[in-house]
Order: C-alpha cells, then sequence, then structure tokens
C-alpha cells in the first residue's frame, strides 16, 4: 500500500505482540498492508500475564494450529473438584485443550510476525498519540491510518484514544512448578471454593515444562484482597496430585476483563481488540481464542478497507465482538449466589455434571 498518495508511514499500528495483536498484525501484512507492532516487553516470553491453555477450536481453526507440538501438551479431561475436595471427571468425545511452554509460544508468535514482514518493535512501550487528517500519530512509530489497541486489559490506547475501558475484573495468580509432574497429568484439575476463589475457580495443570497451580478472584478495586494462594494449594495440592514441598519459580499474575465488550471499542480509526476490548469469556475466563478471531477480523477488515474499500473496520470490529450474552448472566448469577454447599451436595448429579460439561466444552460464544 506504500505509494506516493499514501504519506503515512503505516497502513495499521498495532499495540501488544500477544494473541490479539498478533492475529491482527498478521491478517494485515499477509494482505499486503505495511504493519508495525509495538510491545513493552524486551522479551515476549517475559512476564507473562496467561495460563497459556488453548481450547480446541483455537489449536486446529487458527494459525496457532502451527504452534510446534513440542511446545503444547494435549489434556482431554476436566477434573472437577467440589470444596470438600470430592471430584468428578468431565470429558466430552473428541474434546481437549491444549497446555503450552507459554513463553515459547510467545516467542514463537514474535517470529511469525518478523517472518509475515511486520515492523516489530520490541523494548517499545506505547505512551501516546495524537489525531491527524486521516489517522493517527504515534509517538515512537510514526503516523498511520489505523491505530489498534492489543495492549490487554488495562490499555493505554483505550485511554489516549477516548475509547471503552473494560471496568469489571477478575485478577488472576499462578505459580510455575518447572520440572514438575502431576499424579495424574492428562486432566484439568479444577477447584470450586468459595474461600479461596470467590468469583471463579483455582486449577492445576500440567504443562510441557512443568505444573501450573493458581486461582482467580472477583476483584474490587476498592477492596483488593491478596489472594491465598498457598492456602489454597495446602488446601488442594495433594488431592490435585502435586508433589509436596514443591518451591515454586515464576509467579504469572493479571487482571481478566469479565463483563464482556466494552460499549465504544473503535472510533475514528483506532479500534480495540482482545482484552483491551473485554473480549474474554465472563464464564471461564478464557480469552486466547476470542482475542485472536477478534484480531484476525480486524486485521482483515483494516486490510479490506484500504485495499478494495470494503466496509469500515470499526463496524466489522464490532460486529465480530463476541456479546457473551448467557455468559454474562451466568457470571451475575455466580457472583451473586455462590456457596460452597451446592457443589458439596450435588457434584455427582446430572444437572450439574452437564452444566460444568457446557462450561468447559461447548457453546464458547454465547
Ligand atoms: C492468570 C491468568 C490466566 C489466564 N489463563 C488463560 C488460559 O489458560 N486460557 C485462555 O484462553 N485465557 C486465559 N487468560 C486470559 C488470556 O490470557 C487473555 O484473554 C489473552 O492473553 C488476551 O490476549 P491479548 O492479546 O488481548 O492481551 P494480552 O495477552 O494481555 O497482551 C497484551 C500485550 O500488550 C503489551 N502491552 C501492554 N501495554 C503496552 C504498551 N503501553 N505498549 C506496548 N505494549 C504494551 C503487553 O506487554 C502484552 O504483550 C488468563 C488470564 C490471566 C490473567
Amino acid at each position: 500500500m506504500g505509494n506516493s498518495t499514501n504519506p503515512f508511514d503505516f497502513d495499521v499500528v498495532i499495540v501488544g505482540a500477544s494473541f490479539a495483536g498478533a492475529a491482527c498484525a498478521i491478517a494485515a501484512a499477509q494482505r499486503g498492508l505495511r504493519v508495525c507492532v509495538l510491545e513493552r516487553k524486551q522479551d515476549p516470553g517475559d512476564k507473562l500475564r496467561t495460563t497459556g491453555i488453548i481450547v480446541k477450536e483455537a489449536a486446529e481453526q487458527t494459525l496457532l494450529n502451527q504452534v510446534p507440538a513440542s511446545m503444547t501438551r494435549r489434556i482431554e479431561e476436566v477434573r472437577l473438584y467440589a470444596p470438600s475436595l470430592k471430584q468428578v471427571a468431565l470429558a466430552a468425545p473428541g474434546y481437549y485443550f491444549l497446555t503450552t511452554d507459554t513463553p515459547a509460544v510467545m516467542r514463537w508468535l514474535a517470529g511469525q510476525l518478523r517472518a509475515h514482514g511486520v515492523d516489530l518493535r520490541l523494548d517499545a512501550p506505547f505512551t501516546t498519540c495524537e489525531r491527524i487528517d486521516g489517522g493517527w500519530k504515534v509517538h515512537g512509530a510514526g503516523s498511520t491510518r489505523y491505530l489498534v489497541g492489543a495492549d490487554g486489559a488495562r490499555s493505554r490506547v483505550a485511554r489516549r484514544c477516548g475509547l471503552g475501558e473494560v471496568r469489571q475484573f477478575l485478577y488472576g495468580i499462578e505459580y510455575e512448578f518447572p520440572g514438575a509432574t502431576l499424579a495424574e497429568p492428562g486432566a484439568l484439575h479444577c477447584f470450586v471454593s468459595k474461600r479461596y476463589a470467590p468469583g471463579y475457580i483455582g486449577w492445576i495443570a500440567q504443562n510441557p515444562t512443568g505444573v501450573q497451580a493458581g486461582l482467580a478472584l472477583r476483584h474490587d478495586p476498592l477492596n483488593a484482597r491478596v489472594p491465598d494462594i498457598d492456602g489454597f494449594l495446602l488446601r488442594v495440592g495433594v488431592a490435585g496430585g502435586l508433589p509436596r514441598h514443591l518451591k515454586p519459580g515464576h509467579t504469572r499474575a493479571g487482571l481478566i476483563p469479565c463483563s464482556g465488550p466494552v460499549l465504544d471499542m473503535a472510533r475514528d480509526r483506532a479500534i480495540l481488540t482482545g482484552d483491551a476490548a473485554g473480549i474474554v469469556s465472563p464464564v471461564t475466563a478464557g480469552g486466547i481464542h476470542s482475542a485472536w478471531e477478534h484480531g484476525w477480523a480486524t486485521g482483515r477488515a483494516i486490510a479490506a478497507h484500504l485495499r478494495d474499500g470494503a466496509a469500515e473496520p470499526e463496524r466489522v470490529a464490532i460486529d465480530a465482538a463476541p456479546r457473551f450474552r448467557a455468559k454474562r448472566a451466568l457470571r451475575w448469577a455466580y457472583d451473586k449466589l455462590q456457596f460452597d454447599w451446592p457443589f458439596d451436595l450435588l457434584l455427582h448429579s446430572p444437572p450439574l455434571r452437564w452444566a460444568a460439561e457446557q462450561v468447559y466444552f461447548h457453546k464458547r460464544r454465547c
């Protein structure tokens, strides 16, 4: 798209080189746009804020299907534990998740960006931008026709461009245990506990390089509570098959949007995607697949508009965002009505089992 009639340095500048940003950048670059990605980290595999579990749909239907097999591990079962630690095994024929060597996957994504001709700039934090005729001037990058904020739950792009901001979050925290092996590594172990994980769950999972164990809970900015991950692991570690007396390596932690897509996610050639746009399932708190799909749709829409005069990408991005209506209602109910006793009492009952299987294995976008 670069020619004498196009005075812009880039067709699109994307902030954030994680799932949403990478998808958007590759989709746009594949269609011939000049794409710049600004990433504040020097090493994309550093300071992670995700467990990195990839659902089957993303593992099969997106470019993530090319992640080298050595970076993933297939998990076919969910083991759900009631607060009493009674457990039930959930599975759906043919369904699976991939746990990942997430630092390696993030570095692989950076390699994919470069292989697709994207100008990836590491150690390059986005600070601010200003509106110019027909686009944006982005400090540290230059002029661009479109600016995409794929910069996570606390999006600076959203603030600087006056777009909608995510207001409701879960807070997730996780320990990594490099080299550890679970007693039952083929299952994702999920723990319901109002005490340790009010509003969400805790989990233990085997990945290709070790074990990850964490929990997420409702985040109240006015009354922030430090998650008791040590107490949680003391309580559930043995039941989940975690060897005793392990010392954690890195900690991963971050906010998880949980109230559905933001209002005002795209306007005036600025578009939010992924966590920045609030596109995370309010029930499972899974955001990798939806971030990828929405980033990809946004990158394609920008290219279709600039190359072929197709519909405005702002509109396409808004329409492509899953609304999660049913899942938002479920989140509301879980927030208000979470009690331990139904799980202790009804864990093996067909309705609870059915509901849990719906959450883990089906209807991800509704
Ligand atoms: C503890 C935890 C566990 C999770 N586990 C899972 C899971 O197992 N499976 C799942 O599907 N989802 C999970 N999620 C949610 C999932 O990680 C996110 O939904 C997903 O990563 C969103 O991708 P994204 O590209 O929108 O944003 P992010 O992954 O948050 O990436 C944002 C990127 O922008 C960069 N950035 C931020 N600000 C700037 C700036 N000013 N300048 C330049 N760069 C910037 C960041 O460094 C980062 O690379 C988890 C979340 C948390 C917090």
